[in-house]
């Protein structure tokens, strides 16, 4: 069994209201210089751990987070992935899922885990959620039985609920309980005690090792179906230049409009060589084309079954697996099964 000092923690700053505190002379929210961590949450000192940290370089509110600073995040965990038992990844929680969503399709057959956390009020506040958010990441980041992590996996943790990172959303700008997972059930949920459900959690082959994935490709969209939809803008989107993958935000099970330059439109831009991804704009549920009429053209079109895929793990799989795969083909065929348990 290892020492208590022997367990180590990289937590990784990237920026959101987590890192913010106020400015004694100005009173604006500023981040926190990360290497005084301790001096604001005074308690992790008592982990006795070898709790160390980074911080991005300029820090980054999360609307500003793309797939170059995925790359750094990735990175950062693939330079520091030996010398640590887990990570804490510091967000903002506004598009934390797409960055989780990310970093789980590329950190292959990962081994340890990599928590991210943030909060809705900043650290520096009386009142913050950042705190126990922070403390408990870091618990379960260096949570081991017999020697192996208890959770290799990207997760979020948030407001006492451990998530896979693919499988969440944000769904409140205001509550301390600000994220869901609307179609897998928590890895963990925290009260009194810690419970891990334990059957719930992916586990890797030991037998390979971590594999980074640093490609993307940014030509897709989102197109959100409304009532009232007209031709011009699914035209444009479809002759948008270089767009290779769009992925069409659906009613229900995966239902859309059978007007016949809709589903035309949608055969034109496969006929291109374009890929169709088919995902739900309900909550929870999964999509099932071809049980009404109106997602039975779309399947027999080639349209792509987003199934049970959240919006965020949609997007970053389509734009993942552009970058890596070699054909159109072996991205239609990736699309459709799990990556990293992000669909059922
Ligand atoms: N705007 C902030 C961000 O996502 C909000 C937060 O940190 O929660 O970076």
């Amino acid at each position: 069994m290892k020492d208590k000092r022997e367990t180590s923690i990289l937590i990784i700053y990237t920026g959101g209201t987590i890192g913010m505190v106020h400015d004694p002379v100005t009173g604006s929210l500023v981040p926190i210089d990360f290497q005084h961590i301790t001096d604001h949450v005074p308690e992790l000192l008592k982990f006795g751990f070898d709790l160390r940290s980074v911080s991005f370089d300029p820090v980054k509110d999360s609307s500003n987070i793309d797939p170059g600073v995925w790359i750094k995040m990735a990175e950062t965990i693939e330079e520091n992935y030996d010398n640590y038992d887990g990570f804490v990844v510091l967000h903002g929680t506004d598009t934390m899922a797409y960055s989780a969503s990310a970093l789980s399709y590329m950190l292959e057959n990962l081994r340890k885990p990599v928590i991210f956390t943030g909060s809705q009020l900043p650290i520096g506040l009386l009142r913050t959620d950042g705190r126990e958010n922070l403390i408990t990441a870091i618990e379960i980041a260096s949570a081991k039985e017999a020697g192996l992590s208890l959770v290799p996996e990207v997760c979020i943790y948030f407001d006492n609920e451990l998530t896979r990172g693919n499988r969440t959303t944000k769904f409140s700008a205001e509550h301390f309980d600000a994220f869901n997972s609307p179609n897998y059930p928590p890895l963990a949920e925290v009260g009194l005690h810690l419970k891990y459900n334990y059957n719930l959690i992916r586990y890797s082959d030991p037998d390979k090792n971590l594999v980074v994935h640093k490609a993307f490709d940014t030509n897709v969209a989102i197109l959100k179906l409304f009532p009232g939809l007209g031709f011009n803008l699914l035209d444009a989107l479809i002759n948008t230049k270089d767009l290779k993958g769009l992925i069409i935000e659906t009613f229900g099970s995966g239902n859309a409009p059978t007007y016949p330059w809709f589903i035309e439109g949608l055969r034109t831009f496969i006929r291109k060589g374009g890929i169709i991804f088919n995902v739900t704009q309900c909550h929870g549920g999964s999509v099932e084309m071809g049980l009404y009429e109106t997602s039975r053209e779309m399947l027999a079109a080639g349209v792509v079954s987003g199934k049970d895929i959240t919006s965020e793990a949609s997007v970053t799989k389509l734009m993942h697996l552009l970058g890596v795969c070699g054909t159109r083909e072996e991205v239609v065929k990736c699309l459709s099964r799990s990556l990293a348990g992000e669909i059922s």
